[in-house]
């Protein structure tokens, strides 16, 4: 496992486990408990030491989980991230002194303000959540502080003047680089300093999974390597990223991960070229670069599948009509059909998707 020194006080290995996609029971969110400890002890055992949960992930059990798989190690021997989600739970005090039980922990070692966008900014710094977690850092219940972030630059300016940020979380793969401005939010990060944990460097999955088109640009080079390993070197590439989010959901991914981080290969100019090219092909072959994260999912008050509902919007897109046959294996309660257009999922977005009109759309494609 490669390391790097956080603000010269600890060493941080640079990929880091996320908790948001664990294995589950069958098609439920609770998490397979014996096959996500794996998982972990995985994890341990490659060196990684620094694991990323949130109060709302897996349906408010990732936290328990992570706590109770972790209790087997030294408390010294890694390092726990956890979230505090303002639209969940607007009681600060309240959610944070739930997590320390959900964790059967004393202290978080990374804490951050979760999902952070234009939406609601001014609604949490007016809240009296920052000063709170920083009064709960003076007393060592917190040791370092940040956020993660889904908005704008203007509004990622305004946070960073806000507060003496730790550390910012940001979605950061080649993907959202060159096609979606992410370099912008870096740029920013990177000239205050601040150094960066990334979320998503392999899109939800998505990178892993290239259209043929891409995949092939990649597959040029040569190498023998996963798709998925592309997308992790070219993050570790970028200087100001500290620690690197990979929510891996089995044992294979995390050795491939983990194989990737420790050989610590940088890239040729040729890679870099292929990196772009692979980037923008698959840009013009995705209508909605879902990544699969859920958060719009508890919202919607019809229960619907939003992210695979999407894949198959995606689908619909690139390859026919004929294509959402899958959707039509769903209950009828489950389809597009049954969307009301409320916006309860566009509000808990963090890339800010118009679903409702998606899901229009899918109802007319299906009624041709
Ligand atoms: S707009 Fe449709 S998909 Fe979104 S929350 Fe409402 S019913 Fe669900
Ligand atoms: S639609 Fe948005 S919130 Fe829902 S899974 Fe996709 S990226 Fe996440």
């Amino acid at each position: 496992m490669q390391y790097k020194n956080f603000k010269n006080e600890i060493s941080l290995s640079r990929l880091g486990m996320g908790t948001m996609r664990l294995p589950t029971c069958g098609s439920s969110s609770d998490i397979d408990y014996e096959k996500a400890q794996a998982i972990i002890d995985s994890a341990m055992k490659s060196g990684i030491n620094y694991y990323d949960t949130a109060y709302i992930y897996h349906g408010g059990r990732s936290e328990e989980f992570l706590g109770a798989a972790l209790a087997k190690y030294p408390r010294d021997s890694f390092y726990v991230a956890d979230k505090f989600n303002f639209q969940a739970e607007p009681d600060y005090r309240k959610q944070f002194a739930e997590q320390l039980r959900r964790l059967k922990m004393d202290r978080i070692d990374f804490y951050l303000l979760h999902g952070i966008q234009d939406s609601f900014v001014d609604d949490i710094l007016a809240s009296g959540a920052i000063e709170y977690f920083d009064s709960l850092k003076k007393e060592g219940k917190i040791r370092y502080f940040g956020f993660s972030f889904h908005g704008s630059p203007q509004v990622l300016r305004k946070l960073i003047d806000a507060y003496p940020w730790d550390f910012v979380q940001i979605q950061l793969n080649y993907y959202d680089w060159y096609c979606t401005g992410a370099k912008e939010l870096y740029d920013i990060l990177e000239q205050a300093n601040i150094p960066v944990m990334v979320m998503e460097p392999v899109h939800g999955g998505m990178l892993a999974r290239l259209r043929a088109d891409a995949a092939e640009v990649l597959a040029q080079l040569g190498a023998e390597c996963s798709q998925a390993s592309w997308a992790i070197r070219w993050v570790l590439s970028r200087p100001q990223v500290q620690v690197i989010l990979s929510g891996m959901s089995d044992t294979d991914q995390l050795a491939d991960n983990a194989a990737t981080v420790s050989a610590s290969l940088p890239l040729s100019d040729a890679e870099n070229e292929a990196i772009r090219k692979a980037a923008m092909l698959q840009y013009a072959g995705v209508a909605v670069a879902c990544t699969g994260c859920r958060y719009c999912c508890p919202n919607c008050p019809k229960g619907l599948d939003i992210p695979l509902l999407l894949r198959a919007y995606n689908d619909a897109k690139i390859g026919g009509a004929w294509r959402l046959t899958s959707v039509l294996a769903l209950p009828e309660d489950k389809r597009p059909t049954s969307c009301i257009g409320c916006e309860a999922c566009m509000r808990h977005c963090p890339q800010s998707f118009e679903i409702p009109k998606y899901m229009q759309e899918m109802k007319q494609m299906m009624q041709k």
